[in-house]
């Protein structure tokens, strides 16, 4: 759909749900109360779980702090729910931040495995401390007061309810078309990528865990003072598992999946706890599982992907407009033509008996354009990694624009002005390719998470988005601006690879293989561009496998064989080299 398409269906639907409360009975709204509230914590396991690829079993947990809080302010102290709102708050990011911190650098299942125990041990602290009333919890919670009038009726919270799931839609929805939003949705898929690109993917986690556990506590709050009572038994490891299939159900990383999941689960969980005691009034409990599990397998068959998704892919698709022009990104001070930019001083780098590379020197001066090449193995990819940083040396020193790089994070050189490209392209298929090449710039921006939130971002979006057509028209792929990047033959996401780099405006480009796998013309039209790469005055560092591509368009040549470098100088002189004869020819020449 349409961006004004879906603005006015939202704006629809926010009108219906304003006026179900003339249309539906007390239980009814009380069960969209519900449903509001399972949907925030949904909505932030869409973007946690969904988006960036970190399944949360514990959200359940950061929902029961921030009732607990609340409840215990409110209730065991006197205290005004507001000020308990913003307790839960506090108290509930202050230990998602400490947790995040702690396991957020673990991998796949053991993260995910973590968030099952603290979930766990969360859940069993709430029983078993005197002061929160144990297992038989909180209760005489006071309601939520707006100018003195007290929410008590169903009705009357329910616009609390909806008022929050749509600003934390909203706010979500800017978010995830943000920069910040970009790095987010570029996680899954390794950090290598991100880092390159000068982002912090670590922090990007956690910013988002502490978002999704934000809209935990809010969650938690409204739950503490609609249902007046609080106990250990509606925060435990199901209720979290129950989230997380809340979010699955609803579409993964869909916003709005958040939403029609906690419908689905909530309404199916109510008609099966209606119906199955008129077959088995003895059994229900049992048959109620029975009967999630078999919704759940029907699910995974039909529409894995989640609900959302699936629909969405049967809309008619309305084709994105090209950004407007804007005034351009600010430029770099690039070096002057001739002056030293790059020095690997005695580079090792070991894995584990093998020496990739072998006390490796080269220098690279400003405006050049630098070939680095070598039979496979002969570890050029493995330099390309030392020098930018996604691998680290063993010994020796890199220099870069008169810094010390050796021991600086990947994300520190990619800012400083080194961008490049892999041997293996690393995209992110399902992402724009616009989307990917914006990635790019993702180091010269500055709107952080809340200005993205807000959309207060837009003036420095439209210069990014302007910035990065006119690499992909500097490359010849504007045509496919909008097209999903896996869907591009494999020499033009080379070049989608090589527009990303070229929007971080750096000062050298490091090329790995970029004409690996493409067909001849493809690759006279690759030179072409890199010879109006240096005519801009940029620097370039190509590893490349084909001599002939090298030969004519590069001025120097750095030759490596096993881990050594064995020549170095002009084409002609290293053509004639029989060192590199030997080497590079295997013997033939
Ligand atoms: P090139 O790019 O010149 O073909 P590489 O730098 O990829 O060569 O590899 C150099 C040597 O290091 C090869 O023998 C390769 O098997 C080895 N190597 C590269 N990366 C790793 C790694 N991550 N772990 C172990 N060995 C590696
Ligand atoms: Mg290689």
């Amino acid at each position: 759909m349409s961006r004004r398409a879906t603005l006015i269906v939202s704006f629809l639907a926010v009108v219906a749900l304003a006026c179900a409360p003339l249309l539906f009975s007390s239980f009814t709204i009380s069960l969209f109360n519900y449903i509001g509230i399972y949907a925030l914590v949904a909505i932030g396991l869409a973007l946690l779980t969904g988006v960036a690829g970190i399944v949360s079993f514990g959200q359940a947990a950061f929902v029961g702090v921030a009732a607990y809080a609340t409840a215990w302010l409110s209730a065991l102290n006197g205290y005004s729910p507001w000020l308990g709102l913003l307790l839960a708050i506090i108290l509930t990011c202050a230990v998602a931040a400490a947790l995040g911190a702690a396991t957020l650098r673990l991998e796949g299942h053991f993260l995910s495995l973590s968030t099952l125990a603290w979930g766990l041990a969360i859940g069993f602290l709430f029983g078993n401390v005197e002061g929160l009333g144990n297992f038989s919890g909180i209760s005489n919670i006071p309601p939520i007061r707006i100018g003195g009038h007290a929410l008590m009726k169903s009705e009357e919270i329910y616009y609390l309810v909806l008022l929050m799931v749509v600003l934390s839609l909203v706010a979500m929805y800017n978010l995830l078309d943000s920069r910040w939003g970009r790095a987010l949705r570029a996680l899954r898929g390794g950090n290598v990528l991100v880092e390159s690109l000068g982002v912090n993917a670590f922090q990007t986690k956690l910013a988002a865990f502490v978002i999704a556990a934000f809209l935990a506590a809010l969650s938690g709050w409204l739950y503490a003072h609609m249902s007046r009572f609080v106990s250990p038994a509606s925060f435990d490891a199901a209720m979290g598992i129950e989230y997380l299939m809340m979010a699955m159900v609803g579409g993964q990383g869909s916003l709005i999946g958040g939403v029609v999941g906690a419908s689905i689960i909530t309404f199916l969980k109510n008609a099966i706890q209606d119906y199955l005691p008129l077959i088995s009034p003895n059994a229900a409990g049992q048959l109620e599982v029975v009967a999630f599990a078999a919704i759940f397998i029907v699910f995974l068959q039909y529409a894995r992907r989640g609900v959302v998704p699936f629909i969405a892919a049967r809309l008619p698709n309305a084709r994105p407009t090209a950004p407007a022009p804007a005034a351009a990104l600010d430029l770099r001070a690039q070096p002057a033509t001739g002056a030293p930019l790059l020095k690997v001083d005695q580079a090792m780098r070991r894995f584990g008996g093998l020496i990739a590379v072998n006390a490796v020197s080269f220098d690279v001066r400003a405006g050049e354009i630098v070939g680095l090449i070598g039979p496979n193995g002969a570890g050029k990819s493995t330099m390309f990694n030392l020098l930018t940083g996604a691998l680290q040396l063993d010994g020796g020193e890199i220099e870069f624009s008169g810094l010390p790089i050796s021991r600086a994070p990947q994300r520190a050189i990619a800012r400083a002005g080194i961008a490049r490209t892999f041997q293996h392209v690393k995209l992110r298929p399902r992402m724009s390719v616009l989307d990917n090449v914006l990635l790019g710039a993702h180091g010269r921006l500055q709107s952080g998470i809340v200005r993205g939130m807000l959309r207060l971002e837009r003036s420095e979006e439209a210069r990014a988005r302007a910035e990065a057509m006119r690499q992909l028209e500097r490359t010849g792929l504007a045509e496919h601006a909008f097209d999903v990047a896996g869907s591009l033959p494999l020499g033009k996401q080379r070049l989608v690879e090589i527009a990303r780099a070229l929007a971080a405006d750096p000062t050298l480009l490091v090329l790995d293989e970029p004409a690996a796998g493409l067909r001849r013309n493809e690759k006279m039209e690759l030179a072409t561009l890199l010879r109006e790469l240096r005519a801009d005055r940029l620097t370039v560092l190509l590893v490349e496998h084909d001599m002939e591509f090298v030969m004519s368009l590069v001025d120097r040549i750095v030759v490596m064989d096993f881990g050594s470098k064995i020549s170095e100088g002009l084409p002609a002189e290293v053509r004639a080299d029989p060192r590199v004869q030997e080497a590079y020819l295997g013997g033939v020449a």
